[in-house]
C-alpha cells in the first residue's frame, strides 16, 4: 500500500493552501486510520485559507487543514477495541487530556489543554486521517453522508441551540451562517414558539425560511421590533443565539432580551467588546459562552435529531470534487453559501 496521499495543505504563511502529497498517517496504538470519504468547509478553514490575522497566530505551516468531515475506518491500532474495520465514523475535533478537572468531570469541552484537528495537527482535507480512537464517533449509515460531513458543525449549532430550553419560547438568532442557519432549523424541531433570524445577507436568510424560520430580519432593510406585534412578543425574546460574532448584532440581542432572558454566545467576538453589563444585570440575564460540542452528549443528540427527521439537506449549497477546492473556498468566501462539501471519495 502507497505511504503517500493527496492532501490539502497550509504549506507557507500566507494566503490559499495547495493541493500537495503527503506521507500517510500510521496509527499508533490507541489510534484510528479513517479513510475520508467527504468533508464540509468551515468558517475556521476559510480563516485558514485567508490568513487572517487569528490563522497567522495560531496555524504553525506545514499542516494539512480540516476538521468536518465522515469516513470509513481504514486500520485500528492494535489496543483499540469496539471498532471495525470499514465501520463509518466521524470524530470529535477536539483532542483532551483526559486528566485536567473538566475532563474527569464530564466536561471534556472544557479541557485546559484541548488540541484541535486541522488547527493544532494535522486534519482531514487529505485522502486519511489519523485521530485517538477515543474521539471516534460510529455514525448511523442510514444517515445521508453529505449531512454527516459537517456533523462536526453541526454539534456547535446542536450545543448552542440546546444550552437552555427553547420549548414555547420565543428564540432570536443572530447570524444566519451555516451554523445560524441549523440552529435555526433545531429550535424549530424542539418546538420553539418562534425563531427569529437577522442577518445582512438575503440569500442565507432565504436558506433559514427554507427551514420554516418564523421570521427572517435583514437589518440593514428591517429592525426587530418590526416583527413584535405580528408575533405577539410582548416583553422581548426568552432565548438568544448569538452566532454572527458582530458586536452590534450582540448589543442588539442584550436590548431585545426580555427580563431574565439567556444568551448562547457561539460567534467569535473582537478582543473587548464593549457591551452594556448594567443591562445585562437589571435585566438578570445569563449569558453562556459556547465552545465545540458536549463531549460526547451532543453527538448523540445530533444523530437522534437527524433520525428523527430534522432535515438540514437545504443547507448544503455547493459539492465540488477535492480537487476542485479553490472553488469550494470561493464559495465560502462570496458568502452566498451555506456548506460547501469536498468529495475525496474519487
Ligand atoms: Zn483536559
Amino acid at each position: 500500500m502507497s505511504r503517500k496521499m493527496n492532501a490539502l495543505v497550509k504549506d507557507k504563511a500566507q494566503e490559499g493552501l495547495i493541493l500537495t502529497q503527503v506521507n500517510k498517517p500510521k496509527p499508533k496504538h490507541d489510534e484510528v486510520l479513517i479513510k475520508i470519504h467527504k468533508t464540509a468547509i468551515c468558517g475556521t478553514d476559510v480563516h485558514i485559507y485567508n490568513w487572517n490575522q487569528w490563522a497567522q497566530a495560531n496555524i504553525k505551516p506545514p499542516l494539512t487543514i480540516g476538521h468536518e468531515y465522515v469516513g470509513e475506518i481504514a486500520e485500528l491500532g492494535e489496543n483499540v477495541k469496539n471498532l471495525t474495520i470499514g465501520q463509518l465514523v466521524s470524530g470529535e475535533g477536539h483532542i483532551v487530556c483526559g486528566h485536567c478537572r473538566n475532563c474527569r468531570s464530564g466536561n471534556a469541552q472544557w479541557c485546559k489543554d484541548t488540541k484541535s484537528v486541522g488547527v493544532n495537527r494535522d486534519g482531514a482535507f487529505a485522502e486519511y486521517l489519523c485521530i485517538p480512537a477515543t474521539n471516534v464517533v460510529p455514525i448511523n449509515p442510514d444517515i445521508d453522508e453529505d449531512v454527516v460531513s459537517f456533523f462536526d458543525a453541526f454539534g456547535n449549532a446542536t450545543h448552542t441551540a440546546l444550552m437552555f430550553d427553547v420549548v414555547g419560547e420565543d428564540v432570536l438568532i443572530t447570524g444566519a451562517g451555516p451554523i445560524g442557519m441549523m440552529a435555526c432549523a433545531i429550535c424549530v424541531k424542539n418546538g420553539a414558539r418562534s425563531v427569529v433570524v437577522t442577518d445582512v445577507n438575503d440569500y442565507r436568510l432565504d436558506i433559514c425560511k427554507k427551514l420554516k424560520a418564523t421570521a427572517t430580519i435583514n437589518i440593514t432593510k428591517e429592525k426587530i421590533e418590526d416583527i413584535y406585534q405580528d408575533r405577539h412578543i410582548v416583553e422581548g425574546f426568552d432565548v438568544g443565539l448569538e452566532m454572527s460574532g458582530s458586536a452590534s448584532a450582540l448589543n442588539s440581542m442584550i436590548s431585545h432580551m426580555r427580563n431574565g432572558g439567556k444568551i448562547a454566545l457561539l460567534g467569535i467576538q473582537d478582543a473587548k467588546t464593549p457591551i452594556d453589563l448594567n443591562e445585562v444585570i437589571f435585566k438578570g440575564l445569563t449569558i453562556q459562552g459556547i465552545y465545540g460540542r458536549k463531549m460526547y452528549e451532543t453527538w448523540y443528540k445530533m444523530s437522534a435529531m437527524i433520525e428523527g427527521g430534522l432535515d438540514l439537506s437545504p443547507i448544503i449549497t455547493h459539492r465540488f470534487n477535492y480537487r476542485e477546492y479553490e472553488k469550494g473556498f470561493a464559495a465560502m468566501n462570496s458568502k452566498n453559501s451555506g456548506k460547501v462539501i469536498l468529495d475525496w471519495s474519487k
